[in-house]
């Protein structure tokens, strides 16, 4: 029917445009590489705020002692202590606890929302490893993450640029986030001396690079996305003569705004991007990570709906933003005798891996998350097509962003970005790269189809000494790791 015939018409041109041949994929790798370079070059040279984190070091494994982390980025916040016994164990158990920051407390002054935070590094500190109390004399050293932009000053200084995540402290802004956090330790009696401040990813690179010396670079895909990657000092253009250090540095990408003019953008993410809160901004994010994906599929299947009668009359459900990256139930109550019904996963995700061949949990969550009954099996199987061509142009482009950083460094069997050298003469290092975030960890098909790209823009001569590596706990685990690295005693 020519209805039928205008949707399959909308998905024809959709596969079309969001094609990722690896010419183009390589395009975004070159892309990616200069950015990068503008970026380091000089401040505002690049969509890619390319931000100092003054982190010149990275754990190695020969770490002693007891550390402390507090990883604070959104609702909630969570205190670690980990034990390093001076030799890298593959097995760090930290001791962690986590408490939820009140509503109230995230929308007050800074001094209350420290106050709660310090009030509960306080007690985890008194409480000890044995639960009992313990006389704390000597002071303790905390790895501070703080998942907020903030402009770094020094490894464990720096000012918060803006509120974001549902942080809303006026009085916090351009603040000393570090000092905020001492002050209200000290106001708590606290013995404790932030040794360093970062952002999440970095957390990541340190673990990775505590567990395997070969790891270069982290990359978190999850809600959103980011990456940072250790750069050669001399590279960093735009700080060349103040960096007193030789070596290297922790380069934080902010990569979720990188922007390409060789993106296969479609008209979906035009209006997804000038219909979100930050229109123009976060680029790179918008096609690739977890909070996007859903919305572009909710988009496609709307103008579908409205071109045709595949469900009926538009189904209401369908116009709300965002409702393909709430959570869908997965099609089981029972897994060895666990109860899944609290166990949620994105939509987006339930339907594009639903294997059963009348596709069941598609229609289940059509019909029960989306309130869109009865839709006929071709239907169904159009969904799933059009979750595929998402999420393989979204995991397609994270391995081009992935190799942009490694052609940055030399990594990726070229010779880098000023190339001289050819291939043949290059020998290729074995390069790890730490990976963190559920989008990668839990959605299988977006981490195959990754890998697939990754293979086929390196190469077969290439691929096999790269290695992605998931890292678990990298914000709070990691960041103890700096703290010891970045410890007085060291
Ligand atoms: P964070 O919110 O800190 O990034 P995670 O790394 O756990 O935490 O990422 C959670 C996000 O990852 C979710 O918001 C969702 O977008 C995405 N995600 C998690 N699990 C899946 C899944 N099975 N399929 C698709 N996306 C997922």
């Amino acid at each position: 029917r020519r209805k039928w015939r205008r949707v399959l018409g909308v998905l024809a041109e959709l596969e079309e445009r969001c094609a990722t041949p690896v010419g183009k994929l390589k395009q975004v790798v070159d892309a990616m590489a200069v950015e990068m370079h503008a970026g380091l070059a000089s401040e505002g040279g690049s969509k890619l705020k390319m931000l100092l984190t003054f982190v010149d070091r990275l754990p190695s494994g020969s770490e002693k002692g007891t550390y402390y982390a507090l990883d604070v980025g959104g609702t909630n916040f969570r205190i670690l202590r980990v034990q390093l016994g001076g030799q890298r164990s593959s097995i760090l158990e930290p001791h962690v606890e986590q408490q939820a920051v009140p509503a109230h407390v995230m929308t007050s002054t800074s001094e209350n929302l420290f106050d709660l935070i310090a009030s509960a590094l306080k007690e985890f500190v008194d409480r000890g490893e044995d639960g009992s109390k313990t006389l704390v004399s000597r002071r303790g050293e905390l790895g501070f993450t703080f998942s907020f932009p903030v402009k770094q000053r020094s490894v464990s200084s720096g000012i918060l640029i803006k509120c974001t995540k549902g942080l809303h402290i006026e009085d916090m802004v351009r603040r000393e986030v570090t000092e905020c956090l001492e002050q209200a330790m000290s106001r708590k009696r606290l013995n404790m001396r932030v040794a360093v401040l970062v952002n999440d990813t970095v957390g990541t690179l340190a673990l990775g690079h505590y567990h395997d010396e070969d790891t270069v670079a982290a990359v978190i895909f999850g809600t959103g996305t980011n990456a940072c990657y250790w750069e050669r000092t001399d590279a960093i253009i735009k700080c060349q003569g103040l960096l007193t250090t030789f070596g290297g540095m922790v380069i934080n990408m902010e990569w979720g705004n990188f922007w390409s003019s060789h993106f296969p953008s479609t008209s979906y993410d035009t209006d997804l991007d000038s219909h979100s809160s930050s229109p123009n901004d976060q680029g790179f994010e918008k096609m690739i990570s977890g909070m996007y994906l859903g919305e572009a599929v909710r988009r496609v299947l709307l103008r579908m709906s409205r071109e045709s009668d595949i469900f009926g009359t538009v189904p209401s459900r369908l116009s709300v933003p965002f409702i393909f990256s709430l959570t869908g139930l997965m099609n089981a109550t029972e897994f060895h005798g666990i109860p899944l019904f609290n166990f949620r996963i994105p939509m987006i995700s339930a339907m594009h891996e639903d294997d059963s061949p009348e596709l069941i949990e598609v229609a289940r969550i059509l019909e029960d998350d989306l309130e869109i009954p009865d839709v006929p099996l071709k239907v169904r199987k159009l969904i799933v097509k059009l979750c595929n061509v998402v999420t393989r142009r979204a995991a397609r482009l994270a391995a081009a962003g992935i190799v942009g950083i490694l052609k940055k460094i030399g990594r990726d069997g070229s010779g880098g970005i000023t190339g001289g050298r050819t291939r043949s003469d290059v020998k290729m290092r074995r390069t790890v790269v730490a990976i963190e975030g559920s989008l990668y960890t839990s959605y299988t098909m977006f981490r195959e189809y990754l890998h697939e790209a990754l293979w086929e823009i390196l190469g077969e001569d290439i691929a096999p000494h790269v290695i992605l590596k998931v890292i678990e706990d990298g914000p709070g685990i990691g960041a103890a790791l700096l703290a010891a690295t970045y410890s007085k005693d060291s």
